[in-house]
């Protein structure tokens, strides 16, 4: 894979440097098939210093995680090899079926059928509660 140059696939730029492991965790990236890319510590003249990640496919990705994650990452979307869409992101109002209650006694851990959600308390702190318990949401 050219590191530069994507045919088809996906760029997400602008992390805040250190993210990018994280999201490359909870994207499930290391499940993917195509190649992926972290690039880590790069020099941004708007940020010091960024992480990218390069996917090599035409991968959907889930913008509310990764808005959890980095509301001020950016996602680049490449086909042949030209920039088609750029789409920046926001602190997701509520995250549904994105990250799961680490409380063993919520009902979302008993309950196998019911939906994981977090809705948005606290948009300073960027804090995340589970609507059931009230659990901080942790990555
Ligand atoms: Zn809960």
């Amino acid at each position: 894979m050219n590191i530069d140059s994507i045919v088809n696939g996906v760029v997400i730029d602008h992390i805040k440097a250190g993210n990018a492991m994280k999201l490359y965790e909870l994207l499930n990236l290391e499940e993917l098939d195509c190649s992926v890319a972290i690039i880590k510590n790069v020099t941004s003249h708007k940020m010091g210093k960024k992480d990218i990640i390069k996917i090599d496919a035409d991968f959907d990705v889930n913008l509310d995680l990764i808005g959890f994650v980095d509301p001020d990452a950016t996602i680049n979307i490449i086909r042949d090899e030209k920039l088609v869409e750029k789409k920046n992101l926001s602190l997701p109002k509520e995250l549904t079926n994105v990250l799961r209650c680490k409380n063993p006694r919520c009902i979302s851990s008993v309950e196998q059928e019911l939906p994981h959600i977090f809705r948005l308390t606290d948009e300073k702190n960027r804090i995340y509660r589970c609507i059931y318990c009230e659990t901080k949401a942790e990555i």
